[in-house]
């Protein structure tokens, strides 16, 4: 089969679903519309179909010849965003859209598992398509919880993002820590309260609190090679209820994020602060957390899979570059826990296509063009992982 010819000839159906997830976003383990609408596709082809983690849905395709098994992955979720476009397929739901492109993300793998599926003779091996429920608030634990890297055990994974930050065809990709850990802290600092005019008869955790916002950022430029990105941000402060009044307490909240392996330093080094911060002024303290996403570190020869796919599905090896590294998470990085794989973006910045606007920003849009190079990127990475 010609696979660019063939997904060529599937770009209107590919934009027609595209279109069609775009009227109808939902939000994170919410995407029971969606789940149908990816159900009857897959089930059209024949595929081994189940639901999974709610709103989810995995299929297989069994190749007609034994070998490994690739997982393919899609997030469906969209945003709480109140669309700002006036694109005649714009968002029905009031206050939610699809501004991440996660329609995209659908569509292309829906047809991804079309093409494959008409060329299933000729695979050694199985295709896992996966697509999941909930990617902004770190859904992909569930469907881990509920087995999706076994039966059959899944020996690489791989997803794509579209990506407003990446011109229009070209592929970005890198070897090694791309997406940040994130950690989300909640942190309480007890003084003990009392008038603000003797001060020495209380214990004031505003003083310390804001002691500790600032000595607590040592960590990046002190402790910490200066090469290695994290940051630590307070995001929440809130203390206090009267002029008069010296607090019982501050409660905070923020998050760490890092982007290199072993950044998890950074977190008992802000705790070690906190503590000796607050001996120092007398108060106690409580810290809790709770992850948002690990980090997403590209396995290497995963990596160059991928490249190796988009260069020749671009068919120019300029086009496909390693730039994008980011402080932002993802949740695909709990398939690699265990598992060889790899994320690319695929670029949709295109400013004559109105597609140069940040993920989650009202007036997104992804550059439909690219969807069908998605497409080929999905499957081209698919046979060679089973090939090889
Ligand atoms: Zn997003
Ligand atoms: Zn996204």
């Amino acid at each position: 089969m010609e696979i660019k010819k063939r997904i060529n000839e599937l770009k209107e159906e590919l934009i027609e679903l595209r279109r069609n997830f775009h009227r109808h976003p939902e939000l994170g383990f919410e995407e029971y519309w969606s789940q149908e609408q990816v159900l009857e596709y897959l089930n059209k082809l024949g595929l081994e179909v189940s639901k999974i983690a709610g709103s989810g849905v995995v299929a297989l395709l069994r190749g007609g010849k034994p070998g490994k098994t690739v997982l393919l992955r899609s997030d469906m979720d969209a945003l709480p965003v109140q669309e700002e476009t006036d694109l005649p397929f714009a968002s029905e739901e009031k206050g939610k859209m699809h501004a991440c492109g996660h329609d995209g993300h659908m569509s292309m793998l829906l047809v991804a598992a079309k093409v494959l599926t008409e060329m299933k003779d000729e695979i050694g091996g199985a295709v896992k398509f996966v697509f999941q429920p909930n990617e902004e608030d770190a859904g992909a634990y569930k469907l881990i919880e509920e087995g999706v890297m076994e039966n059959p055990k899944v020996d690489g994974a791989f997803g794509v993002h579209l990506w407003s930050q990446t011109p229009s065809g070209y592929v970005d990709i890198v070897d090694g820590p791309q997406m940040a850990a994130s950690h989300y802290f909640y942190l309480t600092i007890k003084g003990r309260g009392g008038h603000a005019g003797f001060a020495h008869e209380s214990v004031d955790p505003i003083f310390a609190a804001t002691n500790i916002v600032q000595s607590v950022q040592a960590v990046q430029t002190r402790e910490i090679d200066a090469l290695n990105p994290a940051v630590i941000m307070f995001t929440e402060f809130h203390a206090g209820s009267n002029m008069t009044i010296v607090p019982e307490k501050v409660e905070m909240k923020g998050s760490i994020r890092f982007l290199y392996e072993g950044g998890e330093e950074v977190l008992e080094r802000f705790e070690r602060i906190i503590s000796h911060t607050c001996e120092a002024h007398r108060v106690s303290y409580e810290l809790n957390y709770k992850v948002g996403n690990n980090l997403l570190s590209n396995d290497p020869a995963s990596a160059e899979l991928v490249r190796a796919a988009a260069e020749e599905t671009l068919g120019d090896k300029t086009k496909v570059t390693g730039l994008i590294h980011t402080m932002a998470g993802e949740d695909f990085c709990d398939y690699l826990q265990d598992t060889p794989g790899a994320f690319s973006f695929v670029g949709v910045n295109n400013p004559e296509a109105g597609s140069n606007f940040p993920h989650h920003h009202p007036k997104f849009n992804i550059d439909e063009d690219v969807l069908p190079l998605g497409v080929e990127l999905h499957v081209r990475t698919a046979l060679r992982f089973l090939r090889g």
